[in-house]
């Protein structure tokens, strides 16, 4: 059998290493338009920020490891252009001497990825604005900032990426602007939690407008962009920009080639990641996943996402029955001291999909205060109807991702919210509290959907801390309130 696998980053090394781990006589083949192959993407922003010291650190597996270590042909530099589905075979460019030749597959397997969206007012002469998203980019920006030891930096995009980047970024001197376009940054998150991560990036020295658009950049006669201009008129200095403007599924060939794409504009595939072309793959950032509590289609590209894909391609071609489960929507970043992330339904997401919502604010200790345990609040969305989880985000400068991973562990398994209150959680005061925060967010949504007892105000909360210790829907009214107002953000002490 020969398999062919189109991308070889996360998912499309996945794909071959399963594959061959199934099958050893497979013949497996593998075409990357880029010189770079299984690195982490993930790391691109701390290498920036010097946590990294050699950007060799991140791409720790090359051609020639690969090809030993799994008894692959793997060539860099080739583009695959075309794809014939009736015939079964691929056209490919060596991009080192435009050379050209076909292939023949019995499996195709697309790994392409995702594109940067790239704004119409960037050419390619331009010479600081910059996508984050390969070596080749890092390089190039690594490069620039080297060379011309830019002072202010700004942004464009509010998402995980723009993040990530605006701490680094200040941490290495360079002055960070972020520009969003919608209302709040995190768009994945609700807004009073994406306002705490805004407060945040304030506070650190970040600059945050919202409601923003960079319509224009201004450059000069050597192409370098010196300002950006938006939508209501404003203009940035700028010495370095930053597209983390989000990503497109890359689905030329795809498209190209006929495959059917879902809703999202990722390439439709089954649980077992077969297109519509029964010898056809998708997988990772290119793929459509689906959201696993409602069923839906769901474009979520992520690298966790991306693994988990290709393996499961590489075992059913390999005759195996590996299946996908969907994804939760989980996602986590850091953020200067805080830790924030996501999983399941926000509450904006669980009332548009119709549920009947059970919403509250749980502010804990991370671990004993005795042993300064910090504060933690995890904000957790419930169905008043089936008492079921629907989705859970976390916010603090300890224990966010441990507790968020036991709520997507949760999720995943359809737990309910008294389920919560009975986990066997681990604790000893460094780590956690005798009732987790975990266990007592499941009790007050317990307490709140079943005994029909109400969420308390923190002043009706006097005596009751055991069976409450929970902020009720109030703070989301004070957010609210504050946000109409014109505030831009609210305190963790406005939560209390
Ligand atoms: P890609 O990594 O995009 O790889 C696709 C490959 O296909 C590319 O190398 C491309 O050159 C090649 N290709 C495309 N077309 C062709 C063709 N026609 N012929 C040959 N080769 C082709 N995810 C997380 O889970 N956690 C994180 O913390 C996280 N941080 C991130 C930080 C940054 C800065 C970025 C940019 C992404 C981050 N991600 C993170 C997302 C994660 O990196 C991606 O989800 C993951 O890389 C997707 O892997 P992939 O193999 O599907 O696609």
């Amino acid at each position: 059998m020969q398999i062919i696998i189109v991308g070889s980053v996360a998912a499309g090394t996945s794909v071959a290493a399963k594959a061959r781990r199934n099958d050893e006589s497979a013949e497996i083949i593998v075409y990357e338009k880029g010189p770079d192959i299984s690195y982490s993407i993930c790391g691109i922003p701390y290498y920036l920020g010097n946590e990294v010291d050699d950007l060799s650190e991140l791409i720790p597996r090359d051609k020639k490891w690969f090809e030993a270590r799994y008894n692959v042909k793997m060539n860099i530099n080739h583009e695959v252009t075309a794809i014939d589905p009736v015939n079964q075979t691929i056209r490919v460019t060596d991009l080192s001497n435009g050379a050209e030749e076909e292939e023949t597959f019995d499996k195709l397997v697309l790994a392409t990825g995702a594109n940067v969206t790239i704004p119409g007012y960037v050419d390619s002469q331009m010479k600081n604005i910059f996508p984050v998203r390969t070596m080749e980019d890092t390089r190039h920006i690594d490069t620039f900032i080297q060379e011309v030891d830019p002072k202010q930096a700004v942004i464009i995009g509010g998402g995980y990426i723009g993040m990530e980047i605006a701490e680094q970024f200040t941490h290495k001197g360079i002055k960070s602007i972020i520009i969003q376009r919608g209302s709040h940054i995190m768009s994945s998150f609700d807004p009073e939690i994406s306002f705490r991560v805004q407060e945040h990036l304030q506070s650190n020295g970040v600059e945050v407008y919202t409601n923003e658009e960079v319509t224009a950049v201004h450059q000069d006669e050597s192409h370098l962009i010196h300002a950006v201009e938006t939508r209501n008129g404003h203009r940035f200095d700028a010495d370095i920009v930053i597209l983390a403007t989000g990503v497109r599924p890359n689905v030329t060939l795809a498209q190209q080639a006929g495959l059917l794409l879902g809703p999202t504009g990722a390439i439709q595939v089954d649980k077992h990641m077969r297109t519509s072309h029964e010898n056809i793959y998708a997988v990772g950032d290119v793929a459509e996943s689906y959201l696993s509590i409602t069923g839906k289609p769901f474009y979520h590209p992520l690298g966790s996402t991306a693994n988990k894909m290709g393996r499961i391609a590489g075992d059913v071609i390999t005759g195996g029955d590996l299946a996908f489960h969907g994804v939760l929507g989980t996602g986590i970043f850091r953020v200067f001291e805080l830790a924030v992330g996501t999983t399941g339904l926000t509450e904006q997401a669980a009332r548009k999909e119709g549920f009947d919502v059970e919403v509250l604010y749980n502010l804990k200790p991370a671990r004993a205060e005795y042993l300064n345990g910090k504060e933690l609040l995890i904000k957790a969305v419930a169905d008043r109807k089936s008492g079921l989880l629907l989705g859970a985000q976390a916010i603090g400068s300890e224990g966010v991702d441990k507790r968020l991973d036991v709520l997507a562990t949760a999720l995943h398994f359809k737990a309910k919210v008294e389920d919560l209150f009975h986990l066997d959680l681990a604790y000893a005061p460094p780590f956690s509290t005798t009732k987790d925060p975990v266990m007592y967010t499941g009790m007050a949504l317990h307490n709140a959907i079943n005994r029909n007892r109400p969420l308390l105000s923190p002043a009706e909360l006097v005596g009751k801390e055991d069976d409450y210790q929970i902020i009720d829907t109030r703070s989301k009214k004070q957010y609210e309130a504050s946000h109409v107002q014109g505030a831009q953000h609210i305190s963790l002490k406005d939560l209390r």
